[in-house]
């Protein structure tokens, strides 16, 4: 048994750092895992994929949106749709989560330790505790840092978390606004414009890129663009922001929000998002012999390992791509690497799901990539209207995308954008990880009436146009 307190020391508990440790445990090692908030489950269950998600649901639920192409543009579930009604839901799943994760980590052994954690030596942690109990100094043979990120504020910004926000602070808003201005259409900018823009509020979304989400399907975005517009979102897109001011109008405190065009939008509430920081600046990463990059990240090599070897890090501390689902794969292999273990590395091929409303979702290349790269590719595709379950849930928008190469047929990538896409972009994962060909939807009987056969009817599609 070495001298250390512990085999291995985790700091953080979302996705990245509970997986860390449970894998330690699980090894059988001496683990610890240090979360300086009062309950476990990181940003992930606390302020950020878990409670979006579950406001999006309660939205999609109460606005009725689901079920208007069936019932009309008037139905709604509930007339007045409070704050009060969506923290509802969110703070059940947020409590459930968090007993799930609590109780896994109980079970498996690992001592969560409720205090802040800061190196004092490459080894050695001062950890402060949450209920005000003091200080202790703890030593561990390796160190997992999976602290995550913070959302970035701009200083000169009037941030008062309820008329200029951030993402992290969406639960504590104490009402709904009517009008509201989103900076920063990157994938949370867009999420919550579009979830607030279901609800009926007003939407203006400033980016300075002239498109959405420039890393998917451009096709895809072109239709979440007219559906966003449809919601009567303003998209104001190749435009920068030069400064936000709250005021006092008749109708209570506002936002201005100025851009250097001169135009100028004035909301009730402003949704600032643009990018995250690393979580990083309370670790005194220099005690360590670690440095952190300009945006609070750490660089880490194939095994997770930073440049002092027995300190890994994992999740969204390292930055791309900064998901929920990648960061407990780093986190595992963090762990297994931190004890010699032998591993596969996290897959390349991994699908990315993005919940605006309609929500969208793709894995592999898409066509500009395959344009750029000169490979010949072909394109199938299947909307959710000519497909008895689209009829039958009232989705008349979606549409799923294959793309696959002309002479070996192999498929090359998945893109779709409607209800279930983040699920159904499984079965093309699946099929792009065993390079298979799109025969292989051909040649498929799939359950009726579901939204998985868009593959067979996108890839009929696609071979149609092989021969012209
Ligand atoms: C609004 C929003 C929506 C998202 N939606 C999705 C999605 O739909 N799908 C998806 O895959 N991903 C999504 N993400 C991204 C996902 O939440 C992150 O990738 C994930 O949470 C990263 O996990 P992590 O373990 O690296 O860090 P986190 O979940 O950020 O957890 C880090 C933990 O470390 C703790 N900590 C920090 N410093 C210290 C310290 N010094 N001592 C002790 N504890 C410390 C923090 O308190 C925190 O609890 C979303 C993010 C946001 C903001």
């Amino acid at each position: 048994m070495s001298s250390y307190d512990y085999d291995l020391l985790v700091i953080g508990s979302g996705p990245a750092g509970q997986r860390a440790a449970i894998q330690s445990a699980k090894l059988g090692k001496r683990t610890a895992l240090v979360e300086r908030k009062a309950v476990v489950g990181g940003m992930a269950i606390n302020t950020g994929t878990i409670p979006s998600k579950t406001l999006r649901e309660a939205v999609l639920y109460l606005s009725g949106y689901r079920e208007r192409e069936i019932y009309g543009e008037s139905y709604k579930v509930k007339q007045k749709i409070s704050m009060d009604d969506l923290l509802f839901r969110t703070e059940h799943v947020i409590r459930h989560e968090i007993d799930v994760v609590r109780s896994q980590l109980q079970r498996n052994g690992v001592e969560v330790l409720a205090a802040e954690a800061a190196f004092t030596d490459p080894h050695t942690l001062r950890l402060k505790f949450a209920d005000g109990t003091g200080e202790r100094a703890v030593s561990a043979a390796n160190v997992v840092i999976a602290t995550g990120t913070e959302a970035t504020r701009d200083p000169a910004l009037p941030f008062d978390g309820q008329n200029v926000f951030v993402c992290d602070d969406v639960l504590g808003l104490k009402r709904l606004p009517r009008t509201l201005a989103v900076i920063g259409g990157g994938v949370i900018g867009c999420e919550y414009a579009s979830i607030f823009a279901a609800l009926g509020v007003r939407v203006t979304l400033v980016d300075k890129l002239p498109r959405l989400l420039p890393f998917v399907d451009a096709e895809i975005v072109e239709a979440l663009n007219y559906h966003l517009h449809e919601s009567r979102m303003t998209l104001w897109l190749g435009e920068t922001v030069s400064g936000v001011e709250l005021m006092e109008n008749g109708a209570g405190r506002h936002v201005k929000v100025q851009l250097a065009s001169s135009k100028q939008i004035v909301a009730e509430k402003a949704l600032y998002s643009i990018g995250r920081t690393g979580a990083t600046g309370n670790l005194n990463l220099a005690a360590a012999g670690l440095m952190a990059d300009e945006r609070g990240r750490l660089k880490v090599d194939a095994q997770f390992r930073t440049p002092v070897p027995h300190i890994f890090a994992a999740g969204d501390v390292i930055g791309f791509p900064s998901l929920a689902s990648t960061s407990m794969e780093q986190g595992r292999l963090a762990a297994c690497h931190a004890f010699g273990i032998e591993t596969n590395s996290v897959p390349a091929l991994f699908p990315y799901g993005i919940y605006t409303i309609p929500e969208i979702s793709y894995v592999g290349r898409n066509e500009e990539q395959l344009t750029q790269q000169n490979i010949p590719y072909e394109v199938g595709k299947a909307n959710y209207r000519e497909i008895a379950r689209g009829q039958i849930i009232g989705d008349s928008i979606g549409m799923l995308k294959l793309l696959f190469h002309r002479e070996t047929r192999e498929l090359l990538g998945v893109h779709i954008i409607g209800e279930s896409a983040s699920e159904l972009v499984h079965i093309g994962q699946a099929v792009l990880t065993y390079c298979g060909k799109i025969d292989y939807f051909i040649n498929s009987v799939f359950n009726y009436p579901t939204l998985a056969e868009c593959y067979k009817t996108a890839a009929f599609d696609g071979v149609n146009g092989l021969n012209g």
